[in-house]
């Protein structure tokens, strides 16, 4: 798209554009040129993954963009980069008309059916030899795209293949989607182009990651999340989700009145490169074009062994005669056309029966039903439960005991049941009906408004306490190995750790004659636990199992205290003022510490040994309190005197026992007496009220 010379031309352009903004402002004589560099950098961006820019910078050019245009309405053009921004909130998807009919294609499995493909194709072509192109079959939801005088003026979704949903809003949200292209120059008035809208692996499992921390259900696969996400109501909701868009084909062409079609046309190679050429993500790297079959087979297979390795889904590929002129030869039945054939990898889906549902009690307290299988392999996996997630989920899918599922594993996603399959149920197969109670201690289950999970709320529920424990010392918490998942199960059991704190009691000599632990598996182990006590407080944070604290919001708060406890006196405002803290999760994290029991543990913890301060900002701390030395003399009128002083070691400073020269400050209340006397005497020290020593602990 852009050749080195027209590169140079549009960083030089941003570096102007940059300049003014920073400096005059950028004017709207230079519309056309901000204009030219937001499309440039989206291009680098998106459809190169090479950005040249910061996403900073280029905030700043786009806001210039949207205030120039704001100064002058009359200035805005369709194809501008700020039209992406949706501006209407609902809208509903009318049904439209597809130029030519969205088909399907005709399947193969394997090197036999590609052979076949083969013959078929000389065949209909009386041709000796036929030149292939074959290219990944992406796995989302198909779309139609056309552009009329260069703009893009409509997408829809294949629907029924010979009407579809009118999408553009949505459409114009993903980025790998030119809102413009210079098909004119080439001699184009109007084209039709097919792609497939995709969400990258790394974005769906962020995408469920958020949904399951919501309670919510994630999505079986990327594909149904594109698909889904194409439907959205909410553009804007719609943009989040991060979706992409490969072209693979030019299903209709209107010639200007004048001038020809460009040759590159001619094949479907070429109009690949050309899509490219415009600014498109089309699959020209992908694509292999192949002059025999077994050439075709080979790059086949050879897709397939790296299909784990690429940053989407796909689920095979698509073989298509190059030729254009052939392909309208060999023409279509009214299924698929005859010209293309896609050759579908192995299976990742599978049907195996539902014998029935476990409810598992997690460390909150949620209730999640596990679905029992009859073991079947799905891509190379053997999968005998798969969670159900919540009672809604069961409901909205209609599952029952007995059913045949379908069941599917997307690359690296954890299985899910796609759906039951209804044809097959003999009526026999029974309701599943979610427990009032607690499948572990019994207590009543509760469901919060808004919410899709029930729970158990009973916080020595013993499911939740082992858990609890569970959670943290795994890994990425306080990661203290060889007290792994079922010793812990064991232990409680045994009665022999029965909480967190319990972990730093751990008696070993009750584990010496106990099966299984060696002299060597217990200094092992004690050394994982003394390890552990130096763990960064993020990880701390983490490993409580707070509600809707991961390990990123963990980071963010470890970050933003001294102490572990300086919680205690966060109102839930504070907590709002932080980075990705929304309301439900400083409400979470607001109750976390207004629970005496939580504190007590915590407290319990440091006693033990656990370190609760930030190191790291420790070191930074320019306080006024780190690293002075103070005394308390007299009542002081709100504070404690204990807790003014844990205020001063929480804040990296020191309490002395009595008055000398190494005194900072004497925080004085009332009726002090000979200390402050002796004080006085001593100009280096300098006296205090406990307001003034509370403004110091502020700065
Ligand atoms: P199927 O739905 O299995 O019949 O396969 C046809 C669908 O494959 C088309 O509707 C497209 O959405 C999709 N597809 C994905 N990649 C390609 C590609 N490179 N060429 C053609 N179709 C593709
Ligand atoms: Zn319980």
């Amino acid at each position: 798209m852009y050749n080195k010379k027209e590169t140079l031309y549009w960083q030089n352009q941003t570096q102007e554009l940059l300049k003014k903004q920073q400096g005059v402002g950028i004017d709207v004589k230079e519309i056309d040129a901000l204009r030219g560099v937001l499309r440039f950098h989206e291009y680098r961006y998106y459809v190169l993954n090479d950005p040249l820019l910061s996403d900073y910078q280029y905030d700043l050019l786009f806001k210039s963009l949207e205030k120039i245009e704001l100064q002058h309405p009359s200035l805005v053009t369709l194809d501008s980069p700020t039209q992406r921004v949706a501006k209407d909130l609902t809208r509903d998807f009318p049904t439209v008309q597809h130029l030519v009919p969205m088909l399907s294609l005709d399947n193969s499995y394997n090197a036999e059916d590609l052979r076949d493909f083969d013959r078929r194709a000389k065949e209909l072509t009386g041709l000796s030899a036929v030149t292939y192109c074959v290219e990944p079959k992406f796995d989302g939801s198909s779309i139609s795209l056309i552009y009329k005088n260069d703009l893009l003026v409509r997408a829809a979704t294949r629907g029924d293949g010979l009407q579809g949903d009118e999408v553009t809003t949505n459409v114009k949200q993903i980025r790998t989607v030119p809102l413009s292209a210079a098909f004119a120059a080439q001699g184009i008035e109007e084209i039709e182009i097919r792609g497939e809208v995709l969400i990258n692996k790394d974005n769906f499992n962020q995408f469920n990651e958020h949904l399951q921390q919501q309670g919510l259900a994630p999505l079986a696969n990327p594909r149904n999340a594109a698909a889904g996400t194409l439907r959205l109501k909410d553009p804007t909701e719609a943009a989040k989700r991060k979706l992409e868009v490969f072209v693979y084909h030019i299903s209709y062409t209107g010639a200007a009145t004048h001038g020809s079609l460009p040759p590159a046309l001619q094949t479907h190679a070429g109009s690949l490169e050309l899509l490219w050429e415009l600014g498109f993500r089309s699959p020209h790297l992908e694509k292999k074009v192949c002059i025999t079959i077994d050439e075709v087979i080979e790059y086949c297979e050879q897709y397939e062994s790296m299909r784990d390795d690429l940053p989407y889904e796909i689920d095979g590929m698509v073989i298509k005669v190059n030729e254009i002129g052939l392909q309208e030869k060999m023409g279509m039945t009214s299924h698929h056309p005859r010209w293309a054939v896609a050759f579908k990898f192995k299976a990742r889906q599978a049907t195996t029966q539902l014998t029935g549902v476990e409810f598992q009690v997690g460390r909150t307290g949620a209730v999640t039903p596990v679905a029992k299988l009859t073991p079947v392999a799905v891509g190379g996996v053997m999968v005998s439960s798969i969670s159900m997630h919540n009672e809604e989920y069961i409901v909205e899918k209609d599952l029952r005991i007995g059913d045949m599922v379908l069941i599917e594993r997307a690359g690296d996603v954890i299985p899910q049941i796609v759906k039951p399959l209804t044809d097959l149920r003999k009526g026999k197969e029974k309701k599943i009906v979610f427990p009032t109670h607690c499948p572990v201690c019994e207590s009543r289950l509760f469901k919060e408004e808004e919410e899709a999970v029930w729970r158990c709320i009973n916080i020595e529920c013993p499911a939740q306490v082992v858990e609890r424990i569970i959670h943290f010392v795994s890994k990425d918490a306080m990661d203290i190995r060889g007290l792994g998942e079922a010793n812990i199960r064991k232990f409680y059991e045994q009665q022999l750790l029965r909480d967190i704190p319990g972990i730093y009691t751990f008696d070993f000599a009750a584990l010496e004659n106990k099966e299984g632990f060696g002299k060597k598996s217990i200094e092992n182990l004690q050394t994982a636990i003394a390890g552990s006590k130096t763990q960064p407080l993020h990880r701390l944070i983490y490993a409580l199992g707070i509600r809707f604290v991961g390990e990123t919001t963990a980071r963010t708060l470890a970050a933003a205290v001294e102490h572990l406890l300086d919680f205690e006196k966060f109102s839930t405002e504070q907590l709002l003022e932080l980075e990705d803290v929304g309301p439900k999760v400083a409400g979470s994290i607001h109750h976390f510490f207004s629970n005496k029991e939580n504190i007590e543990m915590i407290r319990t913890l440091e006693k033990l040994g656990l370190s609760l301060r930030n190191e790291k900002k420790e070191n930074t701390a320019s306080g006024n309190v780190n690293g002075k030395t103070f005394l308390f003399t007299g009542t002081l009128p709100t504070l404690k005197r204990s807790a003014a002083e844990e205020m001063v070691r929480n804040e990296g400073g020191v309490v002395l026992g009595g008055v000398s020269a190494k005194l900072d400050y004497l925080v004085t209340g009332e009726d002090a007496g000979s200390k402050l006397e002796k004080a006085k005497k001593i100009n280096t020290i300098r006296i205090i009220s406990e307001a003034e020593f509370l403004k110091l602990l502020e700065a």
